[in-house]
């Protein structure tokens, strides 16, 4: 395996299934959450140029005016619940046919599943539609801003991280890794998509306003995006109601953090797991290259974690050559790296679809208190995208790496028709 460009959606496992199976299996479970979508109204999207195109546009066509944005109050979400419970005033109340005559009240969409996944945790609203059938977003899913570490093995190897950098004397200031201007441009866009990773300036540098302009992805999520049923076996997918800029900041994957193998001995769909294994590899290939490489402005990570990593490929190679599988839990001594798990929790970064030819790519990115075995994989835009686009990236899982082949249906001209 080459080095990780970035960071790759897990490649190495069996047991991949279709999150819109998933979805499906999970119908049962939505009852509660259908009833609360119909409290809610947000505005239709149906009623917006509904273009898939995935061609790239001119500047002039994109609507310039993602991130900067204050996110605007949303007078179109009326908790109407709040307003059923509420004892009226005299004032308040009303003939019941007044309410025939009023028009105020938007209608709610048929197709809107759920107001807002985030629950208020994002500054914008994230609807969820589906006008196709009655897949729904499990009712036992869990919104996360950010990623938890699970488990105290995930724990471990996060503290493992923090002292290698520690150790090495890593400087996670971004001015002076980029440069001393940072990685973003004046309009927060990304300069240039970077396999040792981007830093971003924590509270250590607050008082500095230039530092100050290197946090975007710690900022979180400012575009509104939204996750629609695209239809077909992909599933639900994203898109967003605003042009997005080339190199603009989109949001970043989250879910419960876990060991490797704690994913595997778990048995997690793949589809959901994120390997924060980027640098490891990195660190790997730079020990295994007969050239001089320059692994010094990697993230440091221990060493512990490139000797598992360098097992963990021997068990592959194994697996390859169709030699009597080992026992998945034997082959190794200790762990590599940690994993992002998003089938129960995690955020809209989880309903983006893959494409062989995908108009978003994942770039590592460490904020304050990051390292490299725990950081952010951040999905920036590779092009400028039209609005209501469906945002995609290559999820980079080797074709052939498990028995259980699964077609790819993204569309693109260059499709490699299986994408495992
Ligand atoms: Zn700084
Ligand atoms: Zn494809």
């Amino acid at each position: 395996m080459e080095a990780a460009e970035v960071a790759s959606k897990r490649s190495k496992h069996d047991g991949f299934q279709r999150a819109a199976d998933d979805l499906a299996e999970r119908e049962e479970n939505c009852a509660e959450w259908e009833e609360n979508l119909t409290k809610r109204c947000v505005q239709d999207p149906e009623s917006r140029n509904d273009d898939s195109s995935d061609e790239e546009v001119q500047d002039e066509d994109i609507h310039m005016q993602q991130h900067e944005q204050v996110p605007e109050q949303r007078d179109d979400i009326v908790d109407n619940a709040n307003v059923i419970e509420a004892t009226p005033t005299q004032s308040q109340v009303k003939d019941p046919s007044d309410d025939e005559l009023d028009d105020d009240t938007e209608p709610v969409d048929p197709t809107l599943i759920c107001a807002d996944l985030a629950q208020g945790a994002e500054s914008q609203p994230i609807p969820v539609y589906n006008a196709h059938n009655d897949a729904r977003i499990p009712a036992s899913f869990r919104y996360l801003r950010t990623s938890v570490l699970q488990t105290t093995g995930a724990r471990e190897l996060a503290e493992q991280g923090t002292q290698a950098m520690r150790s090495r004397g890593f400087d996670i200031c971004a001015r002076k890794r980029h440069k001393g201007i940072g990685p973003y441009r004046f309009n927060r866009t990304l300069k240039k998509f970077d396999t040792d990773g981007i830093l971003e300036c924590g509270a250590v540098c607050s008082s500095n306003q230039q530092c100050a302009a290197t946090r975007v992805v710690s900022q979180g999520l400012t575009l509104p995006l939204y996750i629609k049923h695209t239809g077909t076996d992909r599933g639900f997918g994203v898109k967003c109601s605003r042009g997005i800029l080339r190199n603009g900041f989109i949001a970043h994957y989250t879910g419960l953090g876990m060991t490797d193998s704690e994913a595997e001995q778990l048995r997690c769909q793949d589809a959901y797991l994120f390997g924060l294994d980027s640098f490891v590899g990195q660190h790997h290939a730079a020990r295994q290259s007969t050239e001089d490489v320059d692994a010094s402005r990697l993230p440091v990570v221990p060493e512990t974690a490139i000797e598992a990593w360098s097992d963990d490929l021997r068990y592959l190679k194994l697996k390859e050559d169709d030699l009597p599988t080992p026992s998945p839990l034997k082959h190794k001594t200790h762990e590599s790296h940690i994993v992002l798990d998003a089938q129960n929790a995690g955020n809209v970064a989880r309903f983006v679809n893959h494409s062989c030819k995908p108009n978003c790519r994942m770039q590592a990115v460490l904020t304050e208190g990051d390292n490299g075995l725990w950081y952010k994989p951040a999905l920036f835009a590779m092009t400028n995208i039209k609005a209501d686009t469906e945002i995609t990236y290559d999820y980079q899982y080797e074709v052939g790496s498990s028995a259980e082949a699964l077609d790819c249906n993204c569309g693109a001209r260059n499709c490699r028709g299986r994408f495992k």
